[in-house]
């Protein structure tokens, strides 16, 4: 059945009329940036499929305006407007929305319908909606209510005893996280995939009790390694398969090994920053393959994990055929995507820790759902247009209730209209983000913080406000903590560190307490919320592919790996027979 005819004949023209090159693509310059960018036939294909017009922006600025309508690591303190309490949230305190105790949001205590209200087919669309979602409450967290006592966490579902995680599914235990799943009793880690008991790691799976690795797989007892995998009992090395007891890339024996570390004392600051800048080195110095990708088929990206035929995609894990997608988990068939745990046939979509959507696109926040546009936070509905804070509704307009038939008539209407104005198929300008773009996830990302570029292309860039700590007692200087764990009285609990470098203060939970001195690592001097940023400046988020020769057969290869930054990289073929 055709439901919205009019529409879908002016689209048909649309296409018709579209001038395209002999690759059957188009050579578009982005409105934002002014930059070139190329349509690949197979875009276009994917456009008719699901009805809508060809992009105006580039796909690195299409994704920044996707990234740039989530905050994930910016808590600030406002006062419900449900219960008057204070409450932490990713908005700051002169927000002009209301603002719920998510526990309330998602409960049946209030009613989203009660703010509906009639498409004035006068005015535009989108003002309308910016309207409706100006009125209607917004939980104060990015989450759903399977976390428990685990409030001070974004971005995240099923935590238990957690704090200051982000972007994290499935976790218990975890203190200063970002983009994990799967993992317990873990400190201050980014990208990590079911481990246990580890420290500082950045990209680990599956791995126990590891202590300053990266990009590191089924490893065991162990510190400072890089890109190893199936290892045990190894110390400060790299490119290591299938090894115990290496130290420095040697093989001890066991005995030789066991002496060697009995010589190390990462509970001494100062030893333990010696070894991590000798860390520093080594990866630099490690052979790389050209990218992050790993059992990665007929896929062109970063970090691609597990899937097929993927374009210009990164962080994504168990994919097929998506173009343009970012930190997505089991997609098929989507364009322009960012993070969730699942769906088909999405476009221009950001939402966290979601899943089993169908058709949802020019959207943000929503779950479990099917044919949904230019809606916000919304779950369990389908066939719903431009809505707010929907659970378990369908054929809504501006959060108003229509009947199936009068729904998609008036769906036409307004479809027909946005098309015409060239407003219909594109995610909310940059003007219309619900939070201050300094607070979002594109400024956690290195390239994505040129706040000139931003602001001139309509981001609100402004400052954010400083909020004064309300905690109390006893400031210390970092710089001034005994240098040694074993020094370190139970009283540092009741102090305020002070991390001078960074003008920040910090407290030590007792949990971490107890973890340093399990494992004999010296307490950290720097505000862990600086560590979990430092841990993102590596990525390089706008796809950068360098063109370059193999370091050891010259051939020239296409990495993402800056030349000037790390000399030793080496195509497939001699990666492989290096690490093998
Ligand atoms: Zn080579």
């Amino acid at each position: 059945m055709n439901k919205t005819p009019k529409f879908d004949k002016a689209l048909a023209e649309y296409f018709s009329k579209l001038e395209l090159d002999e690759k059957g693509g188009q050579t578009r310059i982005c409105k934002l940036s002014g930059k070139e960018f190329y349509v690949r036939a197979e875009d276009i294909g994917f456009y008719k499929k699901i009805g809508v017009p060809l992009p105006t922006l580039s796909p690195t600025e299409r994704w920044r305006k996707l990234l740039a309508y989530q905050n994930t690591q910016s808590l600030f303190k406002v006062q419900s407007a449900y219960s008057g309490k204070s409450i932490i949230a990713t908005y700051q305190p002169e927000t002009p929305f209301k603002i719920y105790e998510h526990q309330i949001w998602f409960s049946d205590k209030w009613d989203p319908l009660e703010f509906g209200r009639n498409w004035d087919d006068k005015k535009d669309f989108i003002t309308q909606f910016i309207g409706l979602r100006k009125d209607v409450p917004r939980p104060n967290l990015v989450t759903n209510t399977t976390n428990v006592n685990s409030d001070y966490t974004n971005a995240s579902t099923h935590l238990k005893n957690c704090y200051l995680t982000f972007n994290t599914m499935n976790g218990e235990n975890l203190y200063y996280f970002d983009c994990c799943d799967g993992s317990k009793d873990c400190v201050t880690c980014e990208g990590l995939f079911n481990c246990d008991s580890c420290y500082a790691c950045q990209y680990l799976w599956d791995s126990y009790r590891c202590f300053f690795c990266e990009h590191s797989r089924n490893c065991l007892d162990s510190y400072f390694l890089y890109d190893c995998r199936n290892c045990q009992n190894c110390f400060m090395s790299s490119n290591l398969r299938n090894k115990k007891y290496y130290f420095r890339n040697q093989q001890l024996s066991k005995d030789e090994y066991e002496e060697r570390m009995k010589e190390v004392n990462l509970g001494d600051y100062g030893e333990l920053k010696k070894y991590r800048e000798e860390f520093e080195k080594l990866k630099k110095d490690a052979f790389h393959k050209p990218d992050h990708n790993f059992r990665a088929v007929n896929s062109v990206g970063d970090y691609i994990e597990n899937s097929k035929d993927c374009y210009w995609s990164a962080f994504i894990d168990d994919c097929q055929n998506n173009s343009y997608i970012l930190g997505c988990l089991k997609y098929k068939d989507c364009h322009d995507l960012v993070g969730g745990a699942g769906g088909e046939l999405c476009y221009e979509f950001i939402t966290i820790s979601t899943a089993n959507n169908y058709n949802v696109r020019l959207s943000s926040q929503i779950d479990n759902s099917r044919n949904i546009e230019y809606s916000d936070l919304c779950r369990n509905c389908h066939d719903i247009f431009g809505c707010v804070g929907l659970d378990n509704k369908s054929f809504c307009i501006l959060n108003k209730q229509y009947g199936e038939q009068e729904y998609w008539e008036t769906l036409d209407k307004i479809k027909s209209a946005m098309l015409a104005d060239g407003a219909y198929g594109e995610f909310f300008s940059p003007g219309l983000m619900p939070v201050p773009y300094r607070a979002t996830f594109a400024a956690t990302y290195d390239g994505f913080r040129d706040y000139e570029n931003a602001g001139r292309y309509g981001y609100d860039v402004a400052e954010l406000p400083v909020q004064k700590s309300e905690t109390q007692g006893d400031i210390v200087n970092a710089d001034t903590l005994p240098p040694d764990i074993k020094d370190i009285g139970d009283d540092i609990l009741q102090k305020i560190i002070f991390d001078k470098e960074h003008d920040k203060y910090f407290r030590l939970t007792p949990y971490e307490l107890s973890f340093h001195r399990r494992y004999n690592l010296a307490l950290p001097r720097e505000h862990p919320l600086i560590t979990l940023q430092n841990f993102r400046d590596i990525y390089d988020i706008r796809l950068t592919f360098y063109n370059r020769n193999c370091k050891k057969c010259g051939v020239s290869i296409e990495s993402t790996y800056n030349p000037e930054r790390y000399k030793n990289v080496y195509c497939k073929e001699c990666y492989e027979s290096e690490v093998a």
